[in-house]
């Protein structure tokens, strides 16, 4: 019988997702449905310094926004809980203890003034530092001793010092390190903690995961984790190391710089739906040269063998670009959620009929690339006066644009029925009257009404901007 496919999200609740941690979440999440197999979410809160407030509704609001379920998780445990590690302490000090007895762990009474002694050496001889196996061979009596005299203790795991340990990863292939280089790390901490390095092990078993898929700053360390379920004599699961997700300049995205927050591109007005597609991008291709696609649809042809190796660059602009494509589709009350309260921050929209700002945001829904865009992009109808840059400066020497202009007016002028229709319907009169078309004939209107080269269709434009705007703007001279 096929075992079911089950993959985990595991962050630690530090209150910040980057678009990185998001997207180890998307990978993992496509990876279990495509096999139809299950989703979860647990919380790695051993290290209780870096534990924020909220985190984890932060995390479960994230993921329900990108249409991540969970199986299992906190708030929906299954049949494999508590899904909280700092819940889960006695489990892992009862594994912790299994290791010693069979030989693979053992305490060491260390002192951190002697740790820091060795790492003061270690520096001093320019060499990685690594424990020195010091309480590796003290007798079950001493042990015993150290202990009754309350001496703080850690665990550590005793590493073989010959040999090769060789796993193969889904994405990087072949893996091998020598396990002289493997140091006696701490499995469980003096507070009776478990270390990432034990608790990820433990849990994966305990709960069923077949697939870890989780970021590449953990290939080096997993021959380590494959010793410990090697000592426990548990079947080790499929490994998917994911490339790292790195920003513009080329370096890791972190917490400490903001970098690329999804709430904070959420509430920039990008959808989840594009953020999802691009990020399931990064770094994995489909078999085509397709590149929109929505949950479903990635779930139907996820295939982590196509997930590169090389690191990928967090583009914002290429997200402008998947963002702008479903900004394009959507409905017009969506559209609305996403801009109006940008518009609403940026200008006062008091004495605006509601259709007029309706109009406006449909106008512009082909021009925007996020929700927030529509401030800067609208601003030409919250201000007195245009601002022409040199290439409209240019433009406008045209010798036949004062007269297309003075037709123009003139045709708006007479206008009774402020209509698209009857823009329109003066811009053609104007053609025909001023004998000029195409670029000489919009480009100088459109310049001088909005003060911009481009943007949407022209007729709504002056429709929205108003007769009595666009008659001062048209009889304004710049020159
Ligand atoms: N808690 C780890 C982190 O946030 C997760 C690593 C893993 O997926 O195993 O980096």
């Amino acid at each position: 019988m096929k075992v079911k496919t089950r993959t985990r999200y595991a962050p630690s609740p530090t209150g910040f997702m980057h678009v990185g941690n998001l997207r180890s979440a998307i990978f993992e999440y496509l990876l279990a449905r495509h096999d139809q197999g299950d989703f979860i979410l647990r919380i790695e809160d051993t290290d209780q310094t870096r534990k924020v407030e909220g985190a984890v509704d932060f995390i479960y609001d994230t993921c329900r926004l990108c249409g991540l379920d969970f199986d299992e998780g906190p708030r929906n445990p299954g049949a494999y809980g508590p899904y909280t590690q700092s819940e889960r302490l006695a489990i892992y000090q009862k594994y912790a203890h299994e290791l010693v007895e069979k030989g693979h762990a053992y305490y060491c009474f260390c002192t951190s003034d002697r740790l820091d002694k060795l790492r003061q050496q270690a520096d001093e001889n320019k060499v990685a530092f690594q424990y020195d196996g010091h309480c590796k061979n003290l007798s079950i009596a001493e042990v015993e001793e150290k202990i009754k005299a309350g001496i703080p203790y850690v665990i550590r795991q005793k590493m073989p010092t010959t040999g090769v340990s060789v796993y193969e990863d889904l994405v990087y292939g072949k893996i091998s390190v020598e396990n002289r280089i493997l140091e006696d790390q701490i499995l469980l901490k003096s507070d009776g903690y478990p270390t990432y390095n034990f608790a990820n092990v433990i849990d994966d078993h305990l709960m069923g995961i077949t697939h870890v898929a989780r970021g590449n700053e953990y290939v080096m360390s997993t021959p380590k984790y494959n010793l410990l379920y090697e000592a426990f004599g548990w079947e080790k699961p499929v490994y998917v190391h994911l490339p790292m997700v790195n920003g513009a300049d080329g370096k890791k995205l972190s917490k400490r710089n903001g970098d690329a927050s999804f709430m904070d591109l959420y509430k920039e007005g990008y959808l989840p739906a594009a953020i999802v597609n691009y990020l399931a991008m990064l770094g994995w291709s489909p078999a085509t040269n397709d590149e929109i696609f929505t949950l479903d649809e990635l779930v139907e042809i996820f295939d982590p063998r196509r997930i590169s190796k090389a690191p990928a660059v967090f583009d914002l602009k290429k997200l402008q670009w998947f963002n702008a494509h479903y900004i394009k589709k959507l409905p017009l009350e969506a559209l609305l959620e996403i801009t109006v309260p940008h518009l609403q921050a940026a200008y006062d929209l008091s004495q605006k009929e509601e259709n007029w700002v309706k109009e406006l945001v449909s106008l512009y829904q082909n021009h925007i690339s996020y929700g927030k865009e529509i401030a800067s992009e609208t601003a030409l109808f919250f201000q007195d006066e245009t601002d022409w840059d040199q290439e409209c400066q240019a433009f406008m020497e045209e010798e036949t644009i004062p007269k297309t202009l003075a037709v123009f007016t003139q045709y708006l002028e007479q206008i009774s029925d402020w209509t698209v229709e009857n823009i329109k319907q003066a811009i053609n009169d104007t053609k025909e009257q001023a004998g000029v078309k195409g670029k000489l004939l919009f480009m100088p209107i459109r310049i001088q009404v909005s003060g911009q080269m481009h943007g949407p269709e022209l007729p709504n434009t002056i429709h929205l901007l108003g007769k009595e705007t666009v008659l001062k703007r048209l009889k304004s001279s710049k020159n």
